[in-house]
C-alpha cells in the first residue's frame, strides 16, 4: 500500500494508472475507519483493478460549532486497516494541500439539501460536493463507493455527478450494523455505555416505521408520529429529526407511493447519531437503490 500525501503526486499516480488502462475504485473517508469503510473498499475490489481511499476530515463540510476539532483521528490504525483491506493507494492530504488558498469556486448544492441533515447542517452539503469534485478530478475514479448510512450524502452525490457529467459511476452500499442492529459509525465512541444501550432503538424504530409500511399504512405523517414516539419512549436522546421523503429525490409526499426513506437523526450527550431504512411502497428493501 502506498501512502500518499499530496494532491500532485496522486495526480501524477492516477495519470499513469488511467494511461496503463487500469480501472480506479474510489472510498472517500474521514477516516477512524470501521467495517462500514471497510466493507466499501471490499466492495470496490470485484469492480476495477485499483483501489484508492482517502481519508480526509473536511473542514468544508463542518459548521461553525460542530465536532471538526475533536472528530476523532488515528493515522496509524488507520493505516493498518487499511492495507488489511487491500487498499492500493491511500490518500492522505493535509488542509492545505487540499486548500492551498481561499476558494474562488464552491460547488452550490441545490436540491436534496433543505431537509434532513441539510437543513441542521446549512452548507454541510455544498462543502461535500466541492471536496469530491475535487476528489473525482484528483483520482479519476471510474466507480465511487458510498454508503448508505450517509443516505442524504447518496443523493448528493448523484445529482453531482448526473449534473456535472462526471464519468465516475456511484455505486451504494447498504448500512453495516453492529450485531445489535446500530449502525457502525466513527462517532460511537462519544456515546456513554448507557446511551450506547438506547442507541440500538433508532434502527428499531426505522423498523417500526418499515413494519407499518409492510402492513399498508401510506401516511407518512401517522408513520413520522409513531417513529418519533418509539423514539421517545426507549431513548434520553433529543430528536432534530424524523423524516419520511421519496428517494434519492428526497421531496416531502403525501402518500407512500413509491421508493421512500425514512430517516432519523438523535442528538446524544456527545454524538449526534443518524439512521435511516430505505423501501420500496411495500416496504421492501430493494436490490438497487440509485
Ligand atoms: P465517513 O468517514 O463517515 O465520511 O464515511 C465514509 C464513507 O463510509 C461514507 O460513504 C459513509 O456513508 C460510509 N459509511 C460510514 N458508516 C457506514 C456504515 N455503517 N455502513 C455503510 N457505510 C458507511
Amino acid at each position: 500500500m502506498k501512502i500518499v500525501r499530496t494532491v500532485n503526486e496522486l495526480a501524477s499516480i492516477t495519470d499513469t494508472l488511467k494511461k496503463d488502462n487500469r480501472t480506479i475504485g474510489f472510498v472517500p473517508t474521514m477516516g477512524y475507519l470501521h467495517e462500514g469503510h471497510t466493507t466499501l473498499m471490499d466492495e470496490s475490489k470485484s469492480y476495477a483493478d485499483i483501489l484508492i481511499a482517502s481519508i480526509f476530515v473536511n473542514p468544508l463540510q463542518f459548521g461553525p460549532g460542530e465536532d471538526f476539532e475533536r472528530y476523532p483521528r488515528d493515522e496509524e490504525r488507520d493505516q493498518k486497516i487499511a492495507k488489511q483491506h487491500s487498499v492500493d493507494i491511500l490518500f492522505m492530504p493535509t488542509v492545505d494541500d487540499m486548500y492551498p488558498q481561499e476558494s474562488t469556486v464552491n460547488v452550490d448544492v441545490k436540491r436534496r439539501t433543505d431537509v434532513l441533515c441539510g437543513k441542521s447542517r446549512p452548507g454541510h452539503f455544498n462543502g461535500v460536493a466541492t471536496v469530491l469534485t475535487k476528489l473525482f478530478h484528483i483520482t479519476k475514479a471510474d466507480f465511487a463507493f458510498f454508503g448508505l448510512k450517509d443516505a442524504q450524502q447518496v443523493a448528493v452525490v448523484k445529482g453531482l455527478i448526473d449534473d456535472f457529467n462526471f464519468s465516475t459511476k456511484l455505486i451504494a452500499v447498504q448500512t453495516i450494523r453492529e450485531s445489535d442492529g446500530l449502525a457502525r459509525s466513527s462517532r460511537n465512541v462519544y456515546l456513554s455505555d448507557q446511551e450506547r444501550d438506547e442507541a440500538v432503538h433508532l434502527h428499531k424504530a426505522l423498523r417500526t416505521g418499515q413494519q407499518l409500511i409492510i402492513d399498508g399504512a401510506k401516511n407518512p405523517v401517522m408513520i413520522i408520529e409513531k417513529v418519533k414516539k418509539y423514539i421517545e419512549t426507549h431513548t434520553n436522546g433529543q430528536i432534530d429529526y424524523v423524516d419520511l421523503l421519496s428517494f434519492p429525490s428526497l421531496d416531502k409526499i403525501d402518500t407512500v407511493n413509491q421508493q421512500v426513506i425514512i430517516a432519523v437523526a438523535v442528538q446524544f450527550t456527545k454524538a449526534r447519531l443518524i439512521d435511516n431504512i430505505i423501501i420500496s411502497e411495500n416496504g421492501i428493501v430493494p436490490k438497487a437503490i440509485v
